[in-house]
């Protein structure tokens, strides 16, 4: 069949995707929209930088209808993470031009969001920013806001149409008024936020006149056909929080005060896993959602959340639930993602897979946004990925995804590349990840890199683990070595026990396991083994020796599996040293007492990992230049795997 009607057959496929629609008067090309995302790289007085607005561009040129960005506070040190944008004054307005000059030039057009983040602001601003419709501290909060006095709700209003009209000077096609998620204007809607007893609580109608003075003021501020939208979280999830019947009566209102669209999202900071959701939430967990305030309003509707695929976002729009898809950590896995699927590049658009590693898992740690699956976000500003003009000789042993992204990398980079694997696939430890419950989508990455490698014509050799002379007799230019890690064993007596497995066989379905299970090790790969284990009938109990269980892993992640525990029942003993296993029972130790764990089935152990890496001296010692990336370096999470990977093939 000729390549052109392919083309054409997969157009037809995404007809409802890329039939152009209408915000207000302003005219999109198509149907997914990027919606907001925090990257940390503005200047601590409210600049876009050059790298922020590369990144824009960036996107821009990938075929999106329109970007909106991430928030700008309306004032300073009033947002949600350092570094926020704003517009505050004539020197940003310029700076500002520039950015939606260039996003025009490159495409697409540009709304603002605009945000005071309430209780939730940054904990390095002054404490006394953090106000709120009451003094209620949020569970992830900083601070204990102040509740406003009616003069700086007053003033607050004021700072929101003054941030739109200045906005609109620097050529945004709309603003959106963000009024979800638990920061300040939510904080009003909600019952579960706001216990005011003056005009601004009590009521949803009293409840949602911060809201609308806010509107008015917009409104005021940038005219009549200036498109603004409202960003609401349409269902809390907290107990009194937000309803969907009260989110109607939201919408129905700011329909008639003139609001443009509604884009609808859900939950707030306390519930995260509702905002930025993880693989465990599944794929569009909440259309059905959009759909109820689609039914009651004419504007057009934008439903957002784990939208993270061309096939999902036109069967969103085709169900009639929603007139746009908002797809904000798609477009960070595939900036290009629009006109990859336009141009019937199937095989090669990334997909975002929920682990929230890079994006927000990066903004609570107070760094800036990147992407597991795609190490080139918020590096585009620096990016050369012209051909080198030394073409060099690179082997890479060890094809898991640090391997594979290095292999890819420096293939784009025009190296002569080979990838050696020891085992008959690719993917490495990064296959059994994707084994526990809810996880599948992760292998959608090792895919991903499988057909890039194929594109660019890697030579892969599978069953090959080349030993030290060979790769001295083969003269590369350099080796890049990415042989991973292990599962430790601790040194416990009774470890050898038959009774005893590593989780990952588990997973792998290569030991069986019994109904009593106790589980050594209370990170994600315990955690993770004990739900499957509990799914399939098991009764468990997971010992850590920490204090708390799942240090150090994203706080979406961690919602869902702590859910995980309370729902099988699971018994976690943190604290506790494993000192003794035997034939049925496993001996503990805590608080310097010795406890025995009685009628014991399986023993499961899920200890971590270490580095291999059998490599690095004798080449180093026979004169071969070396790079040691991923796990073999050191067993970190996916991240720094993947960008470990890129780096190396990017500076090979
Ligand atoms: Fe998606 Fe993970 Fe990338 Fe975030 S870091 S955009 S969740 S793939």
């Amino acid at each position: 069949m000729a390549p052109g009607i392919i083309k054409l057959r997969r157009h037809i496929m995404f007809i409802k995707l890329f039939t152009p629609g209408k915000i207000g008067n302003l005219r999109l090309a198509n149907r997914m929209i990027v919606t907001s995302i925090s990257t940390l790289t503005a200047t601590d007085e409210g600049y876009a930088t050059e790298q922020l607005m590369a990144y824009l561009a960036r996107k821009a040129q990938g075929g999106w209808a329109m970007i909106i960005t991430e928030y700008y506070a309306i004032a300073p040190h009033v947002g949600y993470f350092p570094r926020a944008l704003g517009i505050w004054n004539d020197d940003l307005i310029k700076n500002h031009t520039e950015l939606t000059r260039r996003v025009h030039q490159a495409g697409a057009k540009i709304a603002a969001q605009i945000s005071h983040a309430g209780r939730e602001i940054y904990h390095g601003h002054p404490r006394e920013n953090a106000v709120s419709s009451s003094a209620l501290k949020d569970v992830y909060g900083e601070f204990k806001p102040r509740e406003m006095t009616i003069p700086e709700i007053k003033k607050i209003v004021s700072q929101f149409g003054d941030t739109a009209r200045n906005l609109k000077k620097a050529n945004f096609d709309a603003v959106e008024i963000y009024a979800a998620h638990g920061f300040l204007i939510s904080n009003f809607l909600s019952k579960y936020t706001n216990h005011r007893t003056d005009e601004y609580g009590g009521s949803l109608r009293d409840r949602m006149r911060f809201l609308e003075e806010i509107v008015k003021d917009v409104r005021a501020k940038v005219g009549e056909d200036f498109p603004v939208l409202v960003r609401l979280s349409t269902k809390e999830f907290v107990p009194g929080g937000l309803s969907i019947a009260e989110t109607r009566v939201i919408v129905k209102r700011m329909e008639e005060l003139g609001i443009d669209a509604i884009n609808c999202s859900q939950g707030i900071v306390t519930v995260s896993n509702n905002i930025v959701e993880p693989f465990q939430v599944g794929n569009a967990p909440f259309v059905d959602i959009a759909e109820e305030i689609k039914k009651i309003v004419t504007i057009p509707v934008i439903t957002t959340g784990r939208i993270n695929d061309a096939d999902l976002a036109e069967t969103t729009l085709l169900s009639g639930k929603s007139d746009f898809v908002g797809m904000a950590r798609a477009s960070l896995a595939d900036p290009d993602l629009p006109n990859k699927v336009l141009a019937g590049r199937w095989d090669e658009i990334r997909h975002c897979i929920g682990c929230n590693q890079g994006c927000i898992g990066n903004n609570v740690r107070g760094e800036i946004c990147r992407c597991m699956v795609n190490p080139e976000i918020n590096r585009e500003y620096q990016l050369d990925l012209t051909k080198a003009v030394d073409k060099k000789k690179i082997m890479i042993i060890g094809g898991g995804i640090a391997g594979c992204e290095a292999a890819i990398t420096a293939a784009r980079k025009g190296h002569d590349v080979t990838l050696y694997e020891k085992s008959d696939r690719l993917g490495g430890t990064w296959l059994i990840a994707s084994l526990p419950l809810s996880k599948g989508e992760l292998v959608s990455l090792v895919k991903w890199q499988i057909s890039e490698m194929k594109r660019l014509n890697i030579t892969i050799k599978l069953n090959s683990a080349p030993e030290v002379e060979e790769i001295v007799a083969l003269s590369p230019d350099k080796v890049i070595i990415a042989t991973g890690s292990q599962p430790c064993l601790p040194p416990v007596s009774g470890i050898e026990s038959q009774s005893v497995v590593q989780a990952n066989k588990i997973l792998t379905q290569d030991a069986p396991f019994g109904e009593n299970v106790v589980v050594i090790g209370g990170g994600s790969v315990g955690v993770e083994t004990a739900e499957y284990m509990a799914f399939c009938g098991s009764s468990i109990t997971i010992v850590e020796m920490r204090n708390e269980i799942l240090p150090g892993l994203e706080r979406e992640t961690k919602i869902g599996l702590k859910e995980a525990i309370r729902h099988y029942r699971m018994d976690v003993i943190k604290s506790a040293k494993v000192v003794g296993i035997g034939d049925d029972y496993v001996a503990i130790e805590k608080n310097g007492k010795q406890i025995r764990l009685d009628d014991v089935d399986t023993v499961v152990v899920a200890a971590g990992s270490r580095s291999v890496n059998k490599l690095e001296a004798p080449l180093h010692e026979a004169g071969i230049l070396t790079q040691v990336i991923g796990d073999a370096k050191q067993v970190r999470n996916g991240l720094a795997a993947m960008h470990e990977g890129y780096l190396a093939g990017y500076g090979a």
